[in-house]
């Protein structure tokens, strides 16, 4: 730009401005105010460890003085990036807390604590006059997050508007090993506090920055630990991080969905509180800075059009800023597709906000290193013009540069836009207000008449802590609904499992459906309908979508995964229903109805069954083999027959958990066998626990005790059924070999326990070397156990591993060639309904698979199975038989019966002549359920290939020696979602010992 121009544009800049009297902060100069003093010590600290100038910029390559405000350094004893330090959540949290004494311009707020009760914590740093503000603007926040509460009116909208500042929340290091941004952020409230350069100061008087420096803490403080273990023993290899919170690893950042975790909700509800515009999500795993916030495609298609056009403007400008600094590595765009809602940052977009994330580069620790990259990461493409350079020395410091500096041009830029922020903020709220009369649906409609009513209250409460508003109908109402497929119009009620009314209405393909009193209402016409219309509707990946690089699951439909009806209607005839708003949490009515000295419970497969059972632990309860009638009504198989409870404790348990409890005078005449509260262990390796977490999860939230081992443990107990009736044992990510073997034994020993230098390891489990694994003594031992009648459950990759090591005759397990099942929902069939697994179901079940194992079964071993039979080559039509030429033809056997693929085939005579390898009846794979036929396989996500994986099965109950082996093909526990599916977890638990119940022996 020519100096005249410059001017000419400056003069126009200051009269257009000075006359609309509109801030100029979009132009406001990044560099530090030649007037304030920098605390040069700490200057030169930052300049000795940036690795090279480029890896700074204006803003972060000095520290501006303070007279009276501590820097980092008062804590860490360095400055934030130095090498070899790295703060405990505790200093960080001591650092906040020094600012706040020190400056009116941060403030502290406690906002809950962690499974292992560590405390979490938000900064909110601005200007005096804002934070003086605060509740005044919460208050007016709050109006334009519900823009009912102002009658729709956009003018009075644009009043608020005028009168208010955006809150932008920054989250950090919720990856363990990701370990950089607790410091970044230290340093960056420092800076909003303290820098008085127009541009820092012009960010403190527009937006309020809340900050959760650290939201995995209990992961945060292993990190450390880790950490300081290998600064301590520095020619060692270390632990790598087995457990980063209590439950879960980087699945800490899939839980938006299921909110199982307590930094989820705790983020959440600050979010809900606070009412940012931003949610912003700090991550490193990208050289040097990817921000994702643009991603790339399949879009959420929940979300309003107006948040990814934010996307765009925002995260582009960010790009173009930190390419003029000059600073190498910084695009966007990527191919991060941004499909779920289940990560954190999500959070803001389904809630009418804006999400961003970025990743930047972290070395894992403090150390600085020579970083070389992958041709992937270096390369150039169109969305990374500058890309990371080849090679490069690396630190920690260079990765607070690039936070620091992203997040104060973010910052910047959104104060500089606040009032545009403000509006869309409240046009996104409106719009989700708009939803019936727009793109609809209306509402979605959970069913009075529910079968699984504490299943239905478990997930429209998981909806109201999204902050959603639920109804109840206080009388019958029709509306028009899609016609289910496969049902006849007038078929008053479905089964479960029916197929959905999963989209919009077409022409002549609606019916009415009347829906009982107490029906409950999912209004579309509230703030946050668009979360509870992404969580409660169905998902579709087309299989030849360009994406082919995909990032997470595909579907996470709430009301299959509960296995809970859920209809969405259009009819917005809905809204006119007579209804309530549920105010307090929604909770199944439970008690104990008429009077007898015998009590019945309808088994429905609600969860809160296996409380019940663990809760009244000293009850004889016993299972009904077959359904009866009693109290005028029906039991399912499976029903809880309970002759002897303490009446006043049984009402108790049955109130809380909300169930439904019939007293009768004597028990029905039905064959029964004991429901027990057997001893559970959960197992894991020592390799990776993040998905046998959410077990951990699910049977905590409903008070399941367990022993937790680890397969170390199996090696050194040769009489496992002496403690525990059942293992469980999740996926583990490893092949059959590795969990027998364990990591390699090359190196020194690596601890994972509990010492003064490591005080955050252990507590959930510890071993003085996590490197072994199950060992083929503890193999032994296993077999034992389930040979001693003990009953082994496997998912996945560990049902291959029992099928592999031999436990489970006749089952063969086998990887697709074709199947593309990424994190979907498939739909499943029973096969054997008077297996104590199935109690409770119906005759179909949805449940997650991620590429599961390919399952078949026969009556010997090691046969394979034979594909289709068909003709040899020869004379005549394909239907014709052959003819050997000069002689008569031959009278051909009957062919075999037609086995179908979940079918074990049957035993020929042949088979018979000498068994040696035919399984005994009794021990024969009894399969329970199964996917379905290619046609109904699909109920939600991505699914390519389905042929190879329909029809077989999906879960077999494998009989060995007294005991028995459960195989899952799909995954019952993931993610705190799939809570219609862990009751066939909890079903074989509780039938442990009378798993052969029901069964029909084959003749032979
Ligand atoms: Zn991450």
């Amino acid at each position: 730009m020519n100096p005249s121009l410059r001017l000419c544009l400056l003069v126009f800049a200051f009269v257009f401005f000075s006359a609309s009297a509109v801030p100029t902060l979009a132009q406001v100069k990044p560099a530090r105010d030649p007037n304030q003093q920098i605390d040069q010590e700490y200057t030169n600290k930052i300049r000795e460890y940036t690795t090279a100038p480029y890896f700074n910029s204006p803003l972060t390559d000095y520290l501006p003085a303070s007279p009276n405000v501590p820097t980092p350094k008062a804590v860490l004893g360095d400055v934030a990036g130095a090498p070899g330090k790295l703060p405990y959540a505790e200093d960080v949290y001591k650092y906040m807390r020094m600012l706040e004494r020190a400056t009116p311009r941060v403030k502290v707020y406690s906002i809950g604590t962690t499974e292992e009760g560590r405390e979490m914590i938000a900064v909110a740093v601005a200007s005096e006059r804002l934070l003086e503000r605060l509740e005044e603007n919460r208050a007016r926040l709050l109006k334009l997050a519900d823009p009912r509460t102002i009658n729709m009116d956009d003018n009075e909208a644009d009043r608020l508007v005028a009168d208010s500042f955006p809150i932008y929340y920054i989250t950090g290091t919720i990856h363990s090993p990701e370990t950089g941004s607790p410091t970044a952020l230290m340093e960056l409230a420092y800076r909003l506090a303290v820098d008085d350069s127009a541009y820092v100061k012009s960010i403190r008087d527009s937006v309020v920055t809340l900050i959760t420096p650290v939201v995995e803490v209990d992961g945060r403080n292993r990190m450390v630990d880790v950490y300081n273990w290998h600064l301590a023993n520095p020619n060692s290899n270390w632990p790598s991080l087995v457990y980063w919170g209590h439950y879960v690893a980087h699945d800490n950042n899939r839980d938006a969905i299921g909110l199982s975790l307590k930094l989820t909700r705790n983020v959440l509800n600050t979010y809900l509180h606070w009412k940012p515009l931003v949610l912003h999500d700090l991550h490193e795993s990208v050289p040097y800075l990817y921000d994702n916030t643009i991603g790339d495609g399949p879009y959420n298609a929940w979300v309003d059009p107006i948040l990814t056009d934010e996307w765009q403007m925002i995260g582009w400008h960010n790009v173009s800023e930190m390419t003029k600094f000059g600073m190498p590595g910084v695009f966007a765009h990527g191919d991060f597709d941004t499909w779920s809602p289940g990560y954190l940052m999500f959070m803001a977009a389904t809630h009418n906000g804006i999400s961003r994330l970025y990743e930047t580069f972290g070395n894992g620790g403090a150390d600085t290193l020579e970083r070389t990259l992958s041709p992937g990461e270096y390369e150039r493409t169109w969305y990374r013009q500058n890309p990371p350079l080849p090679k490069a020395k690396w630190s920690q410091r260079n990765n607070n540069n690039y936070q620091q500096t992203a997040l104060l041009v973010s910052l910047q830029h959104f104060g500089a836009n606040s009032k545009l922020f403000l509006k869309n903020f409240y046009l996104k709220s409106k719009r989700s207000i708009d939803k019936p009369k727009s793109e609809g649906p209306a509402a979605y409609v959970l069913p009075g008449d529910e079968l699984r009513t504490a299943n239905q209250a478990e997930l429209l409460r998981t909806l109201q802590a999204q902050g959603v508003e639920i109804s109840k109908a206080t009388a019958p109402f029709t509306v028009q609904v899609r016609k289910r497929a496969g049902a006849p119009a007038a078929s008053p009620s479905p089964s479960p499992g029916a197929s959905p009314s999963a989209s919009p209405a077409r022409r002549g393909n609606t019916e009415d459906r009347t829906f009982p009193a107490g029906s409950y209402i999912v209004r579309m016409d509230q703030p946050y309908s668009r979360i509870a219309d992404a969580l409660l509707d169905y998902q579709y990946w087309a299989p030849n979508d360009p994406q082919t690089a995909i990032y997470d699951d595909t579907a996470w439909t709430m009301g299959e995964l509960a296995n809970v009806e859920v209809v969405r209607v259009v009819d917005t005839k809905v809204l006119q229903a007579p209804m309530d708003r549920i105010t307090g949490e929604v909770r199944s009515t439970g008690n104990i109805l008429n009077s007898g000295n015998v009590y019945l419970v309808n088994h429905n497969a609600d969860n809160a069954l296996i409380t019940f059972r663990y809760r009244l632990k000293d009850a004889e309860m016993e299972a009904a083999e077959e359904p009866f009638d009693a109290a005028g009504r029906k039991f399912n198989r499976g029903s809880f027959i309970i002759r002897r409870a303490p009446e006043a404790e049984l009402r108790k348990v049955a109130n809380e958990l909300g169930i439904q409890v019939y007293a009768v005078d004597g028990a029905p005449t039905v064959k029964t066998h004991p429901v027990r509260a057997p001893r559970v262990a959960i197992m894991h390796t020592w390799m990776t626990t993040q998905d046998e977490g959410w077990y951990r999860v699910g049977f905590d939230q409903l008070q399941v005790p367990f022993t937790y081992i680890s397969t170390q443990d199996l090696a050194k107990e040769s009489n496992l059924k002496s403690k525990y009736d059942v293992i469980v044992f999740g996926p583990v990510g490893r092949n059959s070999l590795a969990i027998i073997n364990g990591a390699p034994m090359f190196g020194n020993a690596i601890p994972w326990k509990k010492t003064s230098l490591t005080p955050n390891l252990g507590g959930i489990d510890e071993t003085d070397d996590m490197r072994p694994g199950m060992g083929w003594d503890g193999l032994q031992n296993l077999i034992k156990f389930v040979k001693d009648g003990g009953l082994f459950i496997t998912v996945d990759d560990t049902s291959e591993f029992a099928v592999q090591l031999g436990m489970t005759a006749g089952v063969t397990a086998s990887r697709s060639s074709r199947l593309r099942a990424v994190g979907d929902i498939l739909r499943t069939k029973t096969v054997d309904a008077a297996s104590p697994i199935m109690y409770g179901y119906g005759d179909s079940l949805a449940m997650y698979c991620s590429n599961g194992p390919i399952f078949g079964v026969n009556n010997g071993v090691g046969g394979g199975r034979r594909g289709p039979q068909q003709r040899a080559t020869g004379r005549g039509t394909p239907d014709d038989p052959d003819t050997p030429q000069g002689r008569p033809p031959a009278e051909l056997p009957e062919p075999p019966p037609r086995v179908d693929p979940w079918q074990a085939p049957p035993v020929t005579d042949e088979n018979r002549r000498n068994a040696v390898g035919l399984i005994p009846p009794a021990l024969r794979p009894r399969v329970v359920l199964r996917y379905a036929d290619s046609r109904e396989l699909f109920v939600s996500g991505l699914l390519d290939g389905g042929d190879e994986i329909a029809q077989r099965p999906a879960v077999i109950d494998a009989p060995t020696g007294n005991g028995h082996v459960l195989l899952f093909s799909t995954n019952p526990f993931w993610r705190g979602q799939t809570k219609g599916s862990y009751m066939l977890v909890f079903n074989a638990i509780m039938n442990w010992d009378n798993l052969n119940a029901g069964r029909k022996l084959d003749p032979k």
